[in-house]
């Protein structure tokens, strides 16, 4: 097989064979082919598309170019959740603890902050020694031992999407729809897992921001697992404004913190509810959604998530105090509130600029090589909707650097927009759901 031939198949919308697609991957994840080419032919799926055969043999060789965990040895059913990114999206935190309390086992391997999108293991590591880098065999371990562990994604899973995607930053093919839930998929079925929940976010702070586009990686994501033979849903939740009140690292922990205590904001606690629900649905630990999604109230209401927030803390060397004592979490020197210009009805926030004052504040990275400032980011006083007075804060900047802080004031004023008469409609915090074929809604 020469590479040439098979760019040139793509870029005339010809469908490789699964032994040519194995043999691309393989090749290139090996430096048998140069970047240029694979760059051609990346470009060529980003324009051409691919069909449901070509994505699931290209999924199955990123998958395979490395280890695929082997949990069959521990028993229970083996269910995770991946978020396609937002912000103030950290429900991973809530819900893998729920999830576990009730004897579904979660590994989840789990992404650094993307862009202005927070990270679940960036959030992890604002905890007092909280260790994200377990090797394969820890992570094992730490499974047996509470039922669930979260990691980051290690050298043995999925290297050829790691070779990929960083080819794919600097060629401008991120975006690809197909390639996307490749890149995702791949590292998500090495887990071991019986099944899956997606959280594909759409609105101004997500990646997709039209619901169309959300709903099509959504679709293409759960056809491709449900081909791998994993019971498979995605719900397509609102990322049109942040998610609960905090964004930033620690703030976020706190924030989680808050909610399995049995407060914290509603919509963040109600999205958690509706994903762990779905969760328990999947692992068949309860005959419907709406007994899932009452047993993850249950878990949170008598203090089960919450303990086991505690035991996973323990098993991975952080600091469980932090649950009792928040204000052990790293703290920002400084906070300035961001006060209303004017008076009347929050009518949107535009929630990627917010997503960027947080980043601009040190909470997430410009460079990959930044190192990340745990303590900073923004408390929201004002959600879409609110009635604000002139002078009252919109929101408080908890900050390091009085040179950052000027930054993010400035994207911040931006973000809020002010209106005589509140929104006509409010946009739903789960937009639509889209289940597989073994999957009835
Ligand atoms: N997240 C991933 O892991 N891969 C992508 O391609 C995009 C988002």
């Amino acid at each position: 097989m020469r590479p040439l031939d098979l760019v040139r198949k793509k870029r005339d919308n010809g469908e490789l064979s699964p032994d040519e697609i194995q043999f691309l991957v393989r090749a290139y994840t090996q430096d048998e082919i140069p970047d240029y080419q694979m760059a051609a032919w990346l470009m060529a799926v980003l324009i051409r598309g691919m069909t449901g055969p070509e994505l699931s043999a290209l999924t199955a060789a990123m998958l395979y170019s490395g280890e695929v965990l082997d949990l069959s040895g521990l028993p229970g059913v083996k269910i995770d959740k991946h978020s396609t990114g937002g912000v103030g999206d950290k429900t991973s935190l809530i819900i893998a603890p729920v999830v576990a309390a009730a004897g579904v086992i979660v590994p989840m391997i789990s992404g650094r902050g993307l862009g202005h999108t927070g990270g679940t293991l960036d959030k992890l590591q604002s905890i007092p020694g909280f260790n994200i880098n377990l090797s394969l065999n820890e992570f094992r371990r730490v499974l047996k031992a509470s039922g669930c562990g979260l990691i980051g994604q290690t050298a043995e899973i999925a290297p050829a999407d790691k070779k990929l995607y960083a080819l794919r930053d600097v060629t401008a093919t991120v975006e690809s729809p197909n390639l996307i839930c490749a890149s995702i998929m791949s590292k998500k079925l090495a887990e071991g897992i019986d099944g899956l929940v997606l959280d594909v976010k759409t609105g101004s702070g997500a990646f997709m921001k039209t619901e169309e586009d959300s709903v099509h990686l959504a679709e293409l994501m759960v056809e491709t697992g449900e081909r791998m033979g994993k019971k498979m849903v995605a719900l397509i939740t609102d990322m049109d404004q942040p998610l609960g009140l905090r964004v930033g690292n620690a703030l976020e922990v706190e924030e989680c913190i808050d909610v399995m205590k049995g407060g914290g904001p509603a919509d963040l606690r109600e999205v958690s509810v509706e994903l762990a629900g779905w969760m328990f649905y999947l692992a068949g630990r309860t005959p419907s959604v709406d007994e899932g999604r009452e047993l993850a109230s249950a878990l949170i209401g008598n203090g089960s998530a919450l303990a086991k927030f505690r035991e996973i803390i323990t098993q991975q060397d952080g600091d469980p105090a932090v649950i009792d004592h928040p204000e052990r979490l790293p703290q920002a020197q400084h906070q300035a509130a961001l006060l209303s210009p004017s008076t009347g009805f929050v009518a949107s926030i535009q929630c990627e600029q917010v997503g960027v004052a947080s980043l601009v504040l040190g909470g997430g990275r410009e460079r990959k090589e930044d190192v990340i400032d745990p303590a900073v980011g923004l408390v929201l006083q004002k959600k879409v909707g609110d009635w604000v007075r002139e002078g009252e804060p919109l929101c408080t900047i908890h900050y390091n650097s009085g040179a950052r802080l000027a930054e993010a004031q400035g994207l911040l004023r931006h973000a809020y927009r002010l209106a005589e008469n509140p929104p006509a409609t409010r946009r739903p915090l789960v937009h639509r759901v889209i289940s597989g074929k073994g999957t009835p809604a």
